[in-house]
């Protein structure tokens, strides 16, 4: 029987592999720029941690975990988020007690048991940033300016921002009555996990997925109107800071995030190219999130992006440049007597930082210039019988197709010649 990777799941096979490096080099560049520091997490956390820092009534943890019992009976999941293992982290070692704001950015694959369909996976792939220790909107204003300059260092400019504000544990205190008084004479026509959660958290109901809660909740009032004046004075701050910075957003009411822990500032990036899922990546503030898990009371803001959303919108460029995976130099051995020796030139070369290969296959002298050629050298070595006797090699460019005998101790200064 044939073994397939398991649904919902793909290689990354070379050239694709060169888009991820690129992407992943572009985020740890524009981290280090802003003062972000790389944190790695285990792949799988005990179940509980998602529960709590996911939230136990989301549709992550209810449906789509990855969850089993390892060998001594505990209950593990393959994480199907970043932000819960990084509060964990923070939490565990008491990071907290340091040097703060505490500010990480992580890239790697998360797990959900999703139904797989265009552009979803099962085993998918995220990068994203969270701080801690500071309430700052500048910071929440910061955060987004990091995102927007990852995809701008991409050449994805063509994002929308959208942004809101979900205000604190005080504002939706008044506003949670009204939501209710205005789902409870439509009540009927919600989902059932609506239904059921309605009165206890009626911003669940916002953000549910389904599409006639949506329709059945329409004109229903908005957050943004039930803002306290501290939530109202730091959205402002953090919208005249973007604006500022030339950042232009969108208020999005429909914006929302149901669970508790989150907090003022919101927000999502959409890249319309990439056809209706649109939506690349998001975060927002989750102040109540540390306290949540277990930790003390710190503020924290995150995001996080979609890889495999990333690589759709960089397709989607017209102007994409196709990665380079051309080689610099094939050393063409003519005699397999000198196989050896060829050893010590190949290492010679790469030791001087020059990309170059050989075959392999015993080919022939026209088969290893063809090979050369589907490899895409730029330059070809000929060692054979006569070169080796005359301790010289022959050098072959093969964009002029000029051809020049280049004594041993010369080879790497003419090769640097050609190529640069
Ligand atoms: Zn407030
Ligand atoms: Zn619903």
């Amino acid at each position: 029987m044939q073994v397939k990777a398991p649904r919902g799941t793909y290689d990354v096979l070379p050239p694709d592999s060169q888009k991820w490096q690129y992407i992943e080099q572009v985020i740890q560049e524009t981290a280090r720029l802003f003062g972000y520091s790389e944190i790695r997490t285990p792949i799988f956390e005990h179940t509980e941690l998602f529960e709590r820092g996911v939230g136990e009534t989301t549709d992550i943890v209810t449906k789509e975990m990855y969850t089993f019992q390892d060998k001594s009976n505990r209950s593990l999941t393959l994480r199907p988020e970043g932000t819960a293992s990084c509060v964990r982290a923070l939490i565990e070692h008491s990071v907290y007690g340091g040097l703060m704001p505490v500010k990480w950015y992580y890239s790697g694959p998360m797990f959900r048991y999703d139904r797989p369909q265009t552009g979803r996976f099962r085993q998918f792939h995220q990068s994203g940033a969270e701080v801690f220790g500071s309430n700052s909107p500048y910071l929440d204003a910061e955060v987004i300016m990091f995102l927007v300059q990852i995809l701008s260092n991409l050449g994805l400019r063509d994002y929308e921002l959208h942004l809101n504000s979900v205000g604190c544990p005080l504002c939706r205190e008044s506003y949670r009555q009204k939501l209710i008084d205005h789902i409870s004479p439509v009540k009927e026509k919600l989902c059932i996990d609506c239904q059921s959660r309605y009165e206890k958290n009626p911003l669940r109901v916002l953000d549910c997925k389904v599409e006639s809660c949506h329709q059945a909740i329409a004109g229903f009032p908005y957050i943004y109107d039930s803002l306290c004046d501290d939530c109202q004075e730091h959205y402002i701050l953090v919208k005249a800071t973007l604006e500022d910075s030339g950042i232009n957003y969108l208020h999005d009411n429909n914006l929302v995030r149901g669970l508790d822990y989150y907090t003022n500032t919101a927000f999502e990036i959409h890249i319309p190219s990439i056809g209706a899922q649109s939506a690349v990546g998001g975060g927002g503030r989750y102040n109540g999130l540390v306290k949540a898990c277990g930790g003390p009371d710190i503020p924290g803001i995150g995001f996080a992006l979609g890889m495999e959303r990333l690589l759709l919108a960089l397709d989607s460029l017209p102007d994409r440049e196709e990665p380079n995976s051309k080689l610099d130099v094939f050393l063409a051995v003519l005699d397999e007597k000198y196989d050896n020796q060829a050893m010590q030139v190949l290492d010679r070369l790469r030791k001087a930082k020059i990309m170059v290969d050989r075959d392999y296959t015993g080919r022939s002298m026209k088969a290893q210039m063809k090979y050369a050629d589907k490899l895409g050298a730029r330059i070809v070595i000929l060692m054979g019988e006569d070169e080796v006797n005359r301790g010289c090699f022959t050098v072959r460019n093969m964009s002029s197709r000029e051809q020049l005998e280049v004594q041993t101790e010369q080879l790497i200064p003419a090769i640097i010649d050609i190529l640069t």
